[in-house]
């Protein structure tokens, strides 16, 4: 599954999916409230009223880069509090070097924030240690999520996180920290989104007069776009990111802009009265 944004194009690729199981992230999405958007389906919820999510990375090829934005949630990892993410050993890194991506062809991994389904394959097991999975890239994290990881993660699976998917790559010294608004390359900026995280970054993508917006967990969901106010139970500051929302939201709505989501498809903001709703990305078939 891919996109085209001028001269730059993404590729979807898909660590998990699932459908429903999606109350104890957002408590507030019953099957009754999702129904009452019917634009949600069935691209994005099932007639019953059940979301559609899932964890994957983006691969974005710029004429002069490959990027891989978000990584997941890896092989092999322990000490996380959703145990079937523990001890997986799903076939992510063939699914990536089938669509044309081996892992040594990477140059750059981003990571819009660093939480557990966001950085698992920055690093694999080989020998008993953890090492870089990408490792001819340069691994790109933002300076403030970066460091407010490094000194609060309180919890025990915080602390696994940061030691088996982001120490390694700085151990490695391939960690390189940007500030949230840093551009990255010609086609790619930074846009700070705090909220769902202390440094969270989206990706604003543009290219000869087209542009995209990768928005990571600035919603989990597209029912967020009409229910602003839904924050995520993994929402550092649910007030923030209810507020970052309606920022960013307001800026992208009603434009040509591809939008895609660290766990939702590809679709274009519209505002709906006081807040928005989201269409779709319909694909043309060229056959
Ligand atoms: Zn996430």
């Amino acid at each position: 599954m891919h996109w085209k944004v001028g001269k730059v194009k993404i590729t979807k690729i898909v660590e998990l999916e699932t459908v429903g199981s999606t109350r104890f992230i957002l408590p507030l999405a019953s099957s009754e409230e999702i129904r009452k958007l019917p634009w949600l389906i069935p691209q994005f919820a099932t007639e019953e009223g059940r979301l559609k999510m899932s964890i994957h990375s983006l691969v974005v090829e710029t004429p002069s880069r490959r990027i891989v934005v978000d990584t997941g949630l890896g092989n092999d990892k322990q000490g996380r509090n959703v145990p079937t993410w523990n001890n997986r050993n799903g076939p992510y890194l063939e699914t990536l070097t089938q669509a044309g991506f081996p892992p040594d062809s990477i140059d750059t991994v981003l990571c819009t924030h660093l939480h557990v389904d966001h950085v698992g394959w920055n690093t694999g097991l080989v020998g008993g240690t953890w090492v870089p999975t990408f490792g001819r890239a340069r691994y790109v994290f933002g300076k403030a999520e970066f460091e407010h990881w490094r000194d609060h993660s309180d919890e025990p699976y915080q602390k696994a996180v940061f030691a088996d998917s982001v120490q390694p790559i700085v151990d490695a010294g391939k960690a390189e920290l940007i500030a949230g608004d840093a551009r990255l390359c010609d086609e790619i900026t930074m846009i700070p989104t705090a909220g769902h995280s202390p440094g969270h970054m989206s990706i604003h993508i543009q290219s000869e007069g087209e542009q995209a917006l990768l928005s990571g967990d600035v919603a989990h969901h597209p029912c967020q776009m009409a229910h602003l106010d839904w924050s995520s139970t993994a929402d550092s500051d649910p007030v923030q990111s209810a507020l970052t929302r309606r920022q960013l939201f307001a800026r992208f709505a009603d434009q040509p802009t591809l939008v895609i989501g660290g766990h939702f498809d590809a679709g274009h903001i519209r505002r709906d009265g006081d807040a928005f709703r989201f269409d779709a990305f319909k694909f043309i078939s060229l056959a």
